[in-house]
């Protein structure tokens, strides 16, 4: 039995049964799962939680399931690197990256979104999923669907990065290419929704879907001794993982596993899609829709679901936000790798560089511990770093062909 008493609207508060259903009738505000927090805090505990196996499902209680977890056995419980070697490159003394780059089956933090979203859909008695997506959601939703045996339907822009509709198509899905930006397919989607009997993850099963991010930051918290750090850098897309970062440090308060919470949420944005962070310096929790046009297609929502409740998190929390350029996406993409060791993919690259911005404008502090979460796997997006990288030395197999070039290396 879960601890899921029903779906709540996140404006007027009217409660739902727990199903398939993501916005209220009556204000057309979306839904969210409801707990019994009492319960929950009666049952777990640190040591609980500690003795489990290291996947997402140690923190089960807290996620809207209702019997034991089916999909995504190994996804979650990253690592969380102390990244002193970029520490000092930015000039900071405690800094640590959340690694969503390894670990998950399809080496981005959506594995932990459809891990949870697929289980519900298999309680809910679906035989098709699908989702709208900007890449990554694809790739889990096509990767652990196949394992969970799923009829599967993926949606992306036409326009995304050719190593990104393979790493789908592998999985053998139906992969449809829409002629339009992501906001064209989530439209074309919610449409299909209302039409098929299918379990699109980020639509009709989206309260449940998005409680899965809250792990990244289930982990952070256990994996930093279970203690809140003093900031933590959150890339953007619809803004559900920042609002779920924040909800699941509260939570852990809530039910008494951590005593306070004193973090500050940052959002990351590339200033080819950045409606959030720029409702964020506006000081205005209205979010204009943009036309994106970035090479951090991941990110690529112009018109993002959670984008208001993410400026509220921002703003409750005494965070901020910043953006950054397509040449500096790609500077915080190689500064990543050969500090500590780690092929982020674009997304990685908003989210290192917004944090180099927001501490050279004394944003971040030195003495502060920070925590910066890496999303998605660089080897997803090679395409963005061609042209910016060192070149290869070609030679032929032969010594001295060998120290002609060393001669200009040394
Ligand atoms: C989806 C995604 C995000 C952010 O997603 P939200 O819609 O804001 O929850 C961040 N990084 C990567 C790599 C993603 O694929
Ligand atoms: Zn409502």
């Amino acid at each position: 039995m879960g601890y899921v008493n029903s779906l709540k609207c996140r404006e007027c508060g009217r409660e739902y049964p727990v199903d398939p259903i993501y916005v209220c009738e009556f204000c057309f505000g979306p839904l969210e799962a409801a707990y019994d927090y009492n319960k929950i805090s009666s049952v777990l505990s640190r040591e609980l939680i500690e003795k489990r196996e290291k996947n997402l499902w140690r923190y089960k209680e807290l996620l809207p399931i209702d019997g034991e977890p089916q999909v995504g056995l190994s996804s979650g419980f990253t690592p969380l690197i102390r990244a002193d070697n970029l520490a000092n490159a930015l000039g900071i003394d405690h800094l640590y990256i959340k690694d969503d780059t390894v670990v998950h089956p399809t080496l981005s933090f959506k594995d932990r979104v459809v891990s949870v979203a697929l289980t519900k859909a298999k309680e809910f008695g679906f035989d098709t999923v699908a989702c709208a997506s900007t890449g990554n959601l694809a790739h889990a939703v096509s990767a652990h669907g196949a394992k969970a045996g799923f009829k599967r339907f993926v949606f992306i822009p036409a326009t995304l990065e050719p190593s990104k509709i393979v790493a789908s198509l592998v999985y053998e899905p139906n992969v449809v290419a829409v002629d339009g930006n992501y906001d064209d397919v989530n439209r074309l989607c919610t449409e299909i929704a209302n039409k098929y009997r299918w379990a699109f993850v980020n639509i009709n099963i989206r309260p449940f879907y998005a409680e899965g991010s809250k792990t990244q930051g289930f982990e952070i918290v256990e994996q930093l001794g279970w203690k809140t750090p003093d900031n933590v850098v959150v890339p953007c897309a619809s803004g559900s993982l920042l609002t779920k970062i924040w909800k699941a440090f509260k939570e852990l308060n809530y039910i008494g596993l951590i005593s306070e919470v004193k973090t500050k949420v940052f959002a990351a944005q590339a200033l080819g899609c950045s409606p959030i962070s720029t409702a964020v310096k506006a000081g205005t929790d209205i979010i204009k829709p943009v036309k994106p046009d970035t090479i951090a297609k991941s990110l690529a929502i112009g018109n993002p679901a959670d984008g208001y409740y993410a400026v509220n998190v921002i703003k409750e929390s005494s965070g901020w936000a910043e953006t950054v350029t397509d040449l500096e996406i790609i500077e915080g993409i190689k500064l990543l790798a050969k500090t500590e060791g780690i092929f982020s993919e674009t997304a990685g690259g908003v989210t290192v560089a917004t944090t180099k911005k927001l501490i050279e404008q004394g944003i971040i502090k030195k003495h502060e511990l920070t925590v910066v979460c890496i999303t998605g796997n660089g080897l997803k997006t090679q395409e963005a770093l061609s042209g910016h990288t060192k070149q290869v030395f070609y030679i032929k197999p032969n010594i001295n062909s060998f120290e002609d070039i060393l001669r200009n290396v040394l």
